[in-house]
């Protein structure tokens, strides 16, 4: 990143939402000071969370929550991208596809059948897929949802046109820094957190839940063998595959170890819900 945002005129942020919760925006308008903050900094163009009043691009940031799941979001990204200085995404939706990624790993409808009563009547594609699989992605921050306070580093950074100082190891050094009580080695409860980037300050475990690696692999994560251990341990092959196929099932390192697990994940208990008449 070579050069400053910080100009005459603010520069403008543009929020964008594709399949997702919002959880993600939320995150943002969570921290009311940070944003106000924020919006001395920037003009805040278009973030449909926060006000109907928009403002025509280029901009020169743009933040996208959400996956690819629709025709429609291909041309969407491809605009967003064009007029935007700045990609970054956000979110694990965004990053890595999301919960909604485990339609990749399933029969076309399997999940739609169990989740609505009428799923004739949508119209979505057979796979979530990340924004970096369409576009050009400049930053991409994780979590689910994301932690504010590396969004507003990223922010930060991108104004001062330096490079964003985000954490890569994994969460277990956020534990130590913390002075949890490693659940592990304690054998209380099954945890990611070894193979997990960190971002979260070690949130789950500090509360006695382990890590379901909602922030996504870490650099250099060994799952495989995080997964003999867990095995080692007595954790059932259900359970270490819910664990990898959640909110970054597609992700590069969790997905091997969730579809090699697979068998586990499609339970036989989970069936369609039972059709009803069409609505009217
Ligand atoms: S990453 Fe999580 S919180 Fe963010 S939009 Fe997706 S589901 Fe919601
Ligand atoms: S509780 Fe989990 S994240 Fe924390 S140190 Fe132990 S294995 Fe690592
Ligand atoms: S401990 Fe793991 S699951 Fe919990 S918030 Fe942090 S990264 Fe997400």
């Amino acid at each position: 990143m070579s050069d400053t945002l910080v100009t005459t005129n603010r520069p403008t942020l543009a929020v964008w939402k594709f399949a997702s919760c919002d959880g993600c925006q939320l995150s943002l308008l969570d921290g009311v000071d940070e944003l106000l903050t924020l919006a001395k900094a920037v003009r805040i163009a278009h973030f449909t969370e926060m006000s109907r009043a928009s403002v025509d691009g280029p901009y020169d940031i743009s933040l996208v929550e959400g996956s690819i799941t629709t025709a429609q979001d291909f041309e969407r990204i491809k605009d967003v991208r064009a007029n935007s200085r700045y990609l970054v995404t956000i979110g694990a939706c965004a990053a890595t596809g999301g919960i909604q990624a485990l339609r990749n790993f399933a029969a076309p409808g399997e999940y739609a059948g169990i989740v609505y009563a009428h799923p004739e009547y949508l119209d979505s594609l057979d796979s979530s897929t990340p924004i970096s699989s369409h576009v050009r992605v400049d930053y991409e921050l994780h979590g689910c949802p994301i932690d504010r306070g590396q969004l507003l580093e990223v922010l930060l950074a991108l104004l001062a046109g330096r490079r964003p100082v985000i954490a890569s190891h994994s969460v277990c050094r956020e534990c130590k820094a913390r002075g949890t009580v490693c659940l592990l080695v304690s054998g209380e409860t099954p945890c990611l957190g070894p193979v997990t980037r960190a971002g979260c300050g070690g949130l789950c475990p500090s509360i006695g839940r382990g890590c379901f690696g909602c922030f996504g692999p870490s650099e250099s994560a060994n799952c495989a063998s995080l997964v003999t251990r867990l095995k080692g341990l007595g954790t059932p092959d259900a359970t270490v595959a819910h664990l990898f196929g959640t909110f970054n099932t597609a992700a590069s390192g969790f997905v091997e170890q969730a579809q090699s697990l697979r068998v586990a994940v499609a339970s036989p208990e989970i069936r369609p819900r039972e059709r009803t008449e069409p609505r009217p």
